[in-house]
């Protein structure tokens, strides 16, 4: 679903400030998605206050993070470790919120526990196992979304929605992470499938996981294309991309 990663060379100072036009492209995308946040959140009963927004700068350079850091926005997605860490350390003194969204591989925990605040993507215990021992004494519990394979599709990561528990509860009780929720990335949506089926089926789970007794305050669901259905369906985190930062650069610089 997602393009095949391009070699990202990361920036080794903020040298160039965004034109006023790019900036202003950045203002105009944030007011629209808060729009469209409000609008969904007035049509489904909520408040606009619940929903978290989390821009996805994966492949974007670290100048426009922290133009849109400028703006008022304070947490970012990533996906792949190494693009990330540049960008975190290059980035560091804005003190932003980085969460860890893509695919995790096991030899590299210890440099999502160290440098990340959430890692949104854990679906294996061996993993979540790694991050609460790998992570600094000196921080605060790592944050965990556990990801639910929602539609049970072959080459996507997360759990099945069936072992999501088993999951959620050893997040809870190790020492070093903290059990936030669950995610998931649905089913592309097709004249076969309508995504606002999985946020259903994902909200029903969110629920009864928490009517057991299983503590978590986030359901992380809903991208540019979705968010409206991702938010009737009580999503509480919305993952922005393309429609906050732009079509996201071919290669490294753009
Ligand atoms: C890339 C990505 C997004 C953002 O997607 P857009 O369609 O560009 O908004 C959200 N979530 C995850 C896990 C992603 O990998």
């Amino acid at each position: 679903m997602f393009p095949v990663h391009v070699s990202y060379t990361p920036d080794t100072t903020i040298d160039q400030a965004l034109s006023s036009c790019k900036m202003n492209n950045l203002k105009d995308n944030l007011h629209k998605i808060r729009a469209r946040i409000s609008s969904a959140c007035k049509k489904a009963g909520r408040d606009p206050q619940e929903i978290y927004v989390l821009a996805v700068s994966k492949r974007h350079p670290a100048r426009t993070i922290q133009a849109l850091s400028q703006l008022g926005q304070s947490s970012f997605g990533e996906n792949y470790v190494q693009e990330a860490l540049a960008k975190i350390k290059l980035l560091e003194p804005l003190n932003l919120e980085w969460h860890f969204i893509g695919p995790l591989q096991s030899n590299k925990t210890r440099q999502v526990a160290q440098h990340f605040q959430w890692v949104q993507s854990v679906d294996r215990l061996k993993t979540l196992r790694r991050l609460s021992d790998q992570r600094p004494d000196d921080l605060e519990r790592l944050n965990v979304c556990i990801q639910v394979n929602i539609d049970r599709e072959p080459q996507k990561g997360g759990v099945m929605p069936e072992q999501a528990r088993k999951l959620a509860e050893a997040a809870l009780n190790l020492p070093r992470t903290r059990l936030r929720g669950l995610m998931a990335i649905p089913r592309a949506g097709s004249d076969l499938h309508d995504p606002a089926d999985s946020y259903q089926r994902m909200n029903v789970l969110f629920r009864s996981l928490r009517a057991d007794g299983i503590e978590m305050d986030t359901l992380s669901m809903g991208m540019s294309a979705d968010l409206e259905a991702a938010i009737m369906h009580g999503s509480t985190m919305v993952r922005i991309g393309t429609d906050l930062l732009g079509e996201r650069p071919r290669n490294d610089k753009n």
